[in-house]
C-alpha cells in the first residue's frame, strides 16, 4: 500500500473543495492535495451548464462549468496537488485516510488537517416510499442533468417530475429544449421548493403546469416505465380518494430533495446536527473532531454556489491556522441558537476569538414571510438587527454579526420578527 504524508488534504474537489484547498495554500500551507472520485474537478458543477452562478462573486452570471473553471484554473496555478479517480473509503480519527483508485490500488496518508467537502447526494424512491413495480425509467434530477449534460444520452420521450426544488425545476426547462414534452411537475407542499427566479424562467416560460399539494402515488411497468399515478394530498400530506389519475410517461424524474453526504464523517465519529443532517460545526468549520474541517453542502444543502465557496475560504483558512498553530482550541464554545420560525442555523457554535471580524450565520426559515426581521440577541442585548423584505424556505438567510457586537461571553439566539 502506498504512503502518504500531506498537510492538508481536501475530499471532494467541487467549488467548496476548491475554494477551501485555494485559501489553504494561499495562508502558506506547503502541502496541499484535492482528492477527487470523478474524472475532472469542478463536482455538480459541471453538469450545471445554465446560467445563475457567481452573481455575488464575480458580478457576472456565468454556468457552472464557467464557475468553477476560475477556480480550477488557480489550483493549477497554485500547485495544488490533485488526484483524481480516487475515491476516499475511511478516515480514522488520528486524521489517516484511506483512498484507492485503478493505477495505484489503496493508499493510506497521514494528513495534518481534512477538510470534508464531499458535497450532498440527492433523495431516491425509496426515500419517498413510492409504492409500484421497480422499472427503468425512475431517475433522479441530477441524473438525469449528468445524462442529457454530460453524457449526451436523452433518458425518455415523457417526463412526469416530482418534487419543486431547483434542480427539477432547472430539469424540466432543460429537457423541454431537448425535445422531451414535460407532463407536469407535481409537489406534495402547499408551496413550490425552488427559488421564484426558477419557477418563473423554467416553468411560466415553458408552459409547464405545477401542482401543488399533490404527489406521486404509484409507479406502473415491469421492464421500463409506462406511467405513474398522482393523487392531490391532504394537510397530513395523505393521498385524498377520488383523485387519483395515470398519466402515461417513459420518465419520472425525482427532486425530493438532497442530503449532506456524510458516511465518511458519521464513521468517524463527527457529531451530526439532526437539522442540517451535517456536521456541527465552528466559525472556523472545524467539526468535533479536532483538526477535520467541513465546507459546502456536506455541512449543509446550500442555494447559491458563492455561498459554498465561502464556506470552503473559511475552512481552508482554519486548517492553515490550525496547522501553523494559531487557532485557539478552547472548547468552551459560545453557542448560536434559533427561535422555532428559523429551521436551522449554521455555524452552531463558536469561539469569539477566533473570530476576525465578523460572524456569518446562515440560516434557513420554515415559511414564507413578508417584512420580518432578523433579530439576534445575546444576554438581552441586541448584536444583530436586520430588515428583510422576504424570507422563503428555499432560500438561505445570511447575516454577518460585527465581531465588536459580540459578548465574550454568553449565547446568541436568532429569531425572526413579523414587521
Ligand atoms: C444533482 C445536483 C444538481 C445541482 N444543480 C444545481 C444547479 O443547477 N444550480 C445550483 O445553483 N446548484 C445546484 N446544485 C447545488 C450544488 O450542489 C452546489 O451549489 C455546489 O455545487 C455544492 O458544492 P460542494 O463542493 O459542496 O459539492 P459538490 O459540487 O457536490 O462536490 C462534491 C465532490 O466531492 C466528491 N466526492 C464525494 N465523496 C467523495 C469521496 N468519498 N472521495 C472522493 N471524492 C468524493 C464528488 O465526486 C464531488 O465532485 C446541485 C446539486 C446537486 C446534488
Amino acid at each position: 500500500m502506498k504512503h502518504i504524508t500531506i498537510d492538508v488534504l481536501v475530499i471532494g474537489g467541487g467549488p467548496a473543495g476548491l475554494a477551501a484547498a485555494l485559501e489553504a495554500k494561499k495562508q502558506g500551507v506547503q502541502e496541499v492535495m484535492i482528492m477527487e472520485r470523478d474524472v475532472e474537478l469542478g463536482g455538480i458543477l459541471q453538469q450545471c451548464i445554465h446560467d445563475g452562478f457567481g452573481l455575488h462573486r464575480f458580478g457576472k452570471r456565468l454556468s457552472g462549468c464557467e464557475y468553477a473553471e476560475r477556480f480550477i484554473q488557480q489550483v493549477k496555478a497554485h500547485h495544488i496537488h490533485v488526484k483524481l479517480k480516487t475515491t476516499v473509503i475511511d478516515i480514522l480519527k488520528d486524521k489517516t485516510v484511506f483512498a484507492m483508485n485503478a493505477e495505484e490500488g489503496m493508499l493510506k496518508l497521514q494528513c495534518g488537517t481534512i477538510i470534508l467537502a464531499m458535497g450532498c447526494r440527492e433523495r431516491t424512491r425509496s426515500q419517498v416510499f413510492i409504492w409500484g413495480t421497480r422499472p427503468s425509467g425512475v431517475l433522479t434530477a441530477g441524473t438525469v442533468q449528468r445524462y442529457i449534460n454530460i453524457e449526451g444520452y436523452l433518458p425518455g420521450k415523457k417526463a412526469v417530475i416530482l418534487g419543486s426544488g431547483d434542480i427539477g425545476l432547472i430539469m424540466a426547462r432543460r429537457m423541454t429544449l431537448e425535445g422531451i414534452s414535460v407532463e407536469g411537475v407535481y409537489e406534495i407542499m402547499k408551496s413550490p421548493g425552488g427559488l421564484k427566479r426558477n419557477i418563473s424562467q423554467c416553468l411560466i416560460d415553458y408552459d409547464i403546469p405545477m401542482h401543488l399539494s399533490t404527489t406521486v402515488v404509484h409507479i406502473h411497468g415491469n421492464n421500463k416505465l409506462e406511467g405513474v399515478t398522482v393523487a392531490a394530498v391532504d394537510d397530513k400530506r395523505q393521498p385524498i380518494e377520488g383523485t387519483r389519475r395515470y398519466i402515461p410517461c417513459d420518465l419520472l424524474v425525482l427532486a425530493v430533495g438532497l442530503i449532506p453526504e456524510n458516511e465518511l464523517s458519521a464513521k468517524m465519529g463527527i457529531e451530526i446536527d439532526p437539522k442540517t443532517k451535517g456536521p456541527v460545526v465552528d466559525e472556523s468549520f472545524m467539526t468535533s473532531v479536532e483538526g477535520v474541517f467541513a465546507a459546502g453542502n456536506v455541512v449543509t444543502v446550500y442555494d447559491l454556489v458563492d455561498d459554498v465557496s465561502i464556506t470552503g475560504e473559511i475552512a481552508g483558512r482554519g486548517a492553515a491556522k490550525y496547522l501553523q498553530g494559531k487557532l485557539n482550541q478552547d472548547t468552551h464554545y459560545q453557542m448560536i441558537h434559533s427561535t422555532n420560525l428559523i429551521n436551522l442555523v449554521v455555524p452552531q457554535r463558536f469561539r469569539k476569538n477566533n473570530l476576525e471580524n465578523h460572524l456569518t450565520v446562515y440560516m434557513r426559515v420554515r415559511e414564507e414571510m413578508k417584512k420580518v426581521y432578523i433579530h439576534g440577541t445575546m444576554n438581552d442585548r441586541v448584536c444583530l438587527h436586520k430588515k428583510l423584505n422576504i424570507v422563503s424556505p428555499p432560500e438561505m438567510v445570511v447575516s454577518n454579526i460585527k465581531k465588536e457586537d459580540i459578548s465574550d461571553k454568553g449565547d446568541i439566539t436568532m429569531a425572526i420578527e413579523r414587521g
